[in-house]
């Protein structure tokens, strides 16, 4: 599970009779606006895994307070209302508690290193092989071709063998891809190995019927896998497995 990166202070400072909490956690402002009494700007949450998102904030802006955002670089405001755009690192800021609530559910869930999902085996979730797909036999006429150009295929056999698969297993990576393309702007889904026919693997593997792949990001960024494996089940693979520390495995029934 990915946390904020938050340190919750247990003070409060409420207003009214509502509890707040003081948290702090980095941000960077990257949008300010300036209007009469109060300006309005874009937090960016950073997150452990590097994610971000952003939160709109509003902040009242009186001549005497200081606004509720410690700055140790004041933000330019211009009195016309042109805007300054102002970075800022590491600040603190006093969420309310209903900030606390988006804040919370910003939190995405993720799979953990060796989890596997359903905690079953590989077998009994998708079933065993019948034998080993030989190219040019009757068998390997079913399986198709991955051209998904938001997938980026290693193919390091330099034979394509990565792009065939089962069409079951390629309508679940290419559902898989767009999420992933969502959930990471500007990185692909990337395909390291789907139907083998190299003998890379264990004996009966499913990558021999190619009804399963090794999948990563294609920054082959190693913190996003856990959150990858949580968006290879939200796609709907039948068996997805957090492997090992460079890659997620996944695999559909017949
Ligand atoms: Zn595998």
């Amino acid at each position: 599970m990915s946390e904020c990166k938050a340190s919750v202070k247990m003070d409060s400072f409420g207003t009214n009779d509502n509890v707040n909490w003081e948290i702090i956690f980095k941000v960077s402002v990257t949008h300010v606006k300036y209007s009469t009494g109060s300006f309005e700007f874009d937090v960016m949450i950073v997150r452990d895994d590097g994610t971000t998102q952003k939160l709109r904030r509003r902040e009242d802006w009186l001549a005497n307070n200081q606004p509720n955002v410690e700055v140790k670089h004041y933000i330019q405001l211009n009195r016309d209302e042109s805007i300054e755009e102002a970075k800022i690192d590491e600040k603190t800021i006093k969420c309310t508690s209903r900030e606390l609530e988006e804040l919370e559910k910003l939190k995405k869930p993720e799979l953990k290193l060796g989890e596997k999902v359903p905690n079953i085996s590989e077998v009994k979730a998708v079933g065993a092989i019948k034998s080993k797909i030989e190219r040019g036999t009757p068998e390997f006429k079913s399986l198709v071709k991955n051209n998904n150009h938001d997938i980026v295929f290693k193919d390091e056999e330099g034979t394509g063998a990565d792009r065939m698969m089962t069409v079951k297993l390629k309508n679940k990576l290419n559902i898989l891809a767009k999420k992933v393309k969502a959930e990471f702007p500007g990185k692909k889904l990337r395909v390291t190995e789907a139907w083998d026919e190299n003998n890379e693997h264990r004996p009966k593997s499913i990558h021999y019927e190619g009804r399963a792949a090794d999948i990563t990001v294609s920054d082959k960024d190693k913190k996003k896998l856990g959150r990858l494996g949580q968006l290879a089940m939200d796609a709907g693979i039948d068996w997805v497995y957090y492997e090992d520390s460079s890659h997620i495995h996944v695999s559909v029934k017949k």
